[in-house]
């Protein structure tokens, strides 16, 4: 394997939340993989390699790997949707992960409920100085007064859905091969992980494949449901209207490496 100079790989389950970067990067090279499009260019002039995984944690094991392993790329970015457990989670908010694990993995009574077995973790968390950076990256992108001036989301997005002004949340975010659309779920998941701020299928699998190749990456997730017995509505409305342009804001601004803010080069230490 062989990493190329400062490529970033870029990757989400569905397409709603990536054609907006691909739509960005019009000298991209397309080559394709395991029945994946990988679109290898730049974006704010950097080098990436942007990819669609499919939804589940195999999928994006899978591309994460073919990422790293055959694309060389030195850090990678997960964007995408998510239902929200946290309390203070609302639709339209954004989490990143600090913390990620397997809600469905158990091989108890072999290993500890939701350990990684063979790893003796539950928990994989990603590098702290950069999941820093990218929280206060993604909330200078999302600021209400960029929003006023017709920045990166359009009030009028935001009024469509009811939404509020986004808030930017750090914390942990858990992954399973199952859509959550009960209540009853979520309280589940709440009363076994009583910190946990968001569920979505993917982030999980992402965070262990960088953990074993010691890659960097950020899992960034905007809450498009609630995960409750409201999330099979909530969810399509979310991903057709605004899905594309956070994930779209978002990834430009922790790629800008001239954004004339406090916060500098993202990924400049990765
Ligand atoms: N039938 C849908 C399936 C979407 S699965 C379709 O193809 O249109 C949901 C996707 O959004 C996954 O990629 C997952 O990571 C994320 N997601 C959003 N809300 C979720 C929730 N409540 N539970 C689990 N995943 C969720």
């Amino acid at each position: 394997m062989s990493f190329v100079a400062d490529r970033i790989g870029i990757m989400a389950a569905m397409p709603e939340e990536l054609q907006a970067l691909i739509d960005s990067m019009p000298d991209a090279e397309v080559v394709r993989r395991a029945g994946r499009d990988f679109w290898i260019g730049h974006l704010q002039g950097r080098a990436v390699v942007a990819v669609l995984s499919r939804i589940g944690k195999v999928a994006a094991a899978l591309t994460t790997t073919l990422l790293v392993a055959e694309f060389g790329v030195c850090a990678v970015i997960f964007t995408g949707v998510a239902g929200g457990l946290g309390a203070a989670v609302r639709v339209g908010d954004v989490v990143v992960a600090d913390a990620l694990m397997q809600h469905d993995m158990d091989a108890s009574p072999l290993f500890p409920k939701y350990e990684l077995p063979g790893q003796g973790i539950t928990r994989l968390h990603p590098e702290r100085s950069l999941t820093r950076r990218v929280r206060d990256r993604v909330a200078e992108v999302l600021d209400v007064s960029s929003l006023a001036a017709g920045g990166a989301l359009s009030q009028v997005h935001l009024d469509a859905l009811g939404l509020h002004a986004p808030r930017v949340h750090m914390g942990l975010i858990v992954s399973g091969d199952q859509f959550v659309s009960s209540a009853a779920d979520c309280d589940t998941l709440r009363h076994h992980l009583p910190d946990v701020l968001a569920v979505e299928m993917e982030g999980a699998a992402v965070a262990q494949v960088c953990h074993d190749f010691e890659v960097p990456y950020v899992i960034l997730r905007t809450i498009s449901d609630r995960a409750d017995d409201t999330a099979h509505v909530d969810f399509p409305r979310f991903i057709s209207t605004v899905a594309s342009r956070y994930s779209q804001a978002m990834v430009l601004g922790l790629l800008d490496r001239h954004a004339d803010q406090h916060v500098g080069d993202v990924f400049g230490a990765a």
